[in-house]
């Protein structure tokens, strides 16, 4: 399934941002630029056009990259297959973990440097992204934890805000580091973290799967990789990290403490409000001899994409294991890669939809506009399924509305109803769903339902085509 294997060794940062140099798809930016916005402002520019390296930033000697996974293809690429494959291939990896292989601890690249004591406000070039946002946040960290009762790790992007020399502030969404947290309370213990920054495209894309609890997201990287990810131990924990990520903090998320996180602006292009939230207290920091550091900035397409195509994967995976007619499905950009599922049904049976609608509720609680469309739709393309809704939908007997449903905490429109009042966490993100079955029917007369196609459109004309106007031909249309 993946050319990896075959034809190269495994990707690392390194060498993906070399060869997105050599083929004009990474740009190199004045030295010095600032931490503060200019890093992200500049990034947000060429967001999907190309990677952006800052060498000094802010006066630091550490350089900050940005953008190098902010298309679908550079994705499709990094793993090896056509863009076509793209969700099949990361499906099979995620369903076929590698398990890891250890390098002995303190031989290890990202170990080549150790701080014990640390000052995270200076030892690394932190940026700060968007108008209102608190102040420097690590958006790239991939937080790595242990189930502290079956001793599986799990991998998962958390947005770190620093908040002082050595703590720093977490929002955890309710799932697995999450559910490791609670374990750790309970237990009356902190939970030992890593925080990964500069991965590997593959290392980056695996810490997105949506797999179920006690499945290790670094095994998905070895698989995407097609050879076992090399890890070392952590130096004060029992975690086990990227042996070749380019800087690891190791820390603890304490069980009594609590500071200000927020704002921030997140993936749906609004701020998440300021908020007393868990704290990482930071015991050590390793890295390489001469690191780089990842950002990603909010709510662009590296961001967008990271989210996606993982979801995208195991939503399909999930539709298709109960509705075998699932042929693809979409998580729209304008839907901000999380909220709007486009789904192409190859329909049997009147009803069907509707309960492949109900279906992909079940596949991630992000999932909240689903639209079902037949199998002459391109669900990649927002104007055919708009035209599907226009000309296949009818509100008063296609729609399924559910009410009170969990749905995103960074969907600003479930909290309105709590605005100015302090919402106790149990009661964040509650959410309706809706689900538009936008397929025509099984059986119809005539080609009532037919899309319109002329014989040929499918060709390239090229051949058939003389080219610009020339005198001889502009007599055609002489006045
Ligand atoms: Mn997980």
């Amino acid at each position: 399934m993946n050319k990896q294997s075959e034809s190269r060794s495994p990707l690392t940062l390194r060498s993906w941002l070399e060869r997105l140099a050599q083929t004009d798809r990474l740009v190199v930016a004045q030295p010095g630029m600032e931490l503060k916005h200019q890093i992200a402002a500049i990034g947000k520019r060429m967001d999907t056009s190309k990677a952006v390296l800052f060498p000094q930033p802010g006066g630091h000697s550490i350089p900050v990259v940005t953008g190098f996974m902010s298309r679908r293809e550079w994705i499709a690429e990094a793993m090896g297959v056509d863009n076509s494959e793209l969700l099949q291939a990361y499906r099979h990896a995620a369903e076929n973990p590698l398990p890891w292989q250890e390098v002995p601890a303190g031989s290890a690249p990202c170990q080549a440097v150790v701080h014990r004591e640390v000052d995270m406000r200076t030892l690394l070039p932190i940026p700060t992204h968007s108008e209102h946002d608190s102040g420097p946040y690590i958006t790239a960290g991939l937080i790595i934890a242990r189930n502290p009762d079956t001793g599986v790790q799990n991998v998962s992007i958390i947005r770190i805000q620093v908040n002082s020399k050595d703590r720093m502030a977490v929002l955890m969404l309710p799932r697995h580091t999450w559910a490791f947290y609670q374990a750790s309370v309970k237990k009356g213990e902190p939970l030992p973290v890593a925080v990964v920054i500069g991965v590997d495209p593959l290392t980056l894309l695996a810490s997105q799967a949506i797999v179920p609890i006690n499945h290790d997201e670094l095994e998905i990287a070895g698989a995407l990789h097609g050879t076992p990810l090399r890890v070392t131990k952590c130096l004060t924990s029992e975690l086990r990290v990227p042996a070749d990520a380019e800087i690891v903090i190791e820390g603890r998320i304490l069980i009594d403490e609590r500071e200000m996180e927020g704002p921030f602006g997140e993936f749906p292009k609004y701020y998440s409000s300021a908020e007393k939230r868990e704290v990482i207290q930071v015991d050590a920091v390793t890295h390489r001899k001469d690191p780089i550091y990842h950002t990603i900035v909010p709510a662009e397409m590296e961001h967008l994409l990271m989210g996606a195509i993982p979801r995208e994967a195991t939503l399909l995976a999930h539709l298709q294991r109960s509705f075998p007619g699932v042929q693809d499905v979409h998580l729209s950009v304008g839907g901000t890669c999380r909220y709007h599922l486009y789904v192409k049904l190859r329909k049997q049976r009147e009803g069907e939809p509707k309960n492949v609608i109900l279906g992909a509720f079940a596949g991630h609680y992000d999932v909240k506009h689903v639209v079902v469309v037949d199998e002459d739709v391109d669900v990649h393309d927002p104007k055919q399924v708009e035209w599907a809704i226009a000309t296949r939908f009818q509100a008063d007997r296609d729609l399924v509305v559910i009410s009170g449903a969990q749905g995103s905490i960074l969907d600003p429109s479930t909290t309105v109803a709590f605005a100015g009042e302090e919402i106790p966490q149990e009661m964040q993100g509650i959410s309706a769903k809706m689900g538009l079955d936008a397929t025509r029917p099984v059986r119809y007369e005539g080609h009532v339902f037919t899309k319109v196609h002329v014989p040929g459109e499918d060709r390239d004309p090229a051949q058939y085509l003389q080219g610009p106007a020339t005198a001889e031909t502009r007599k055609l249309f002489a006045e």
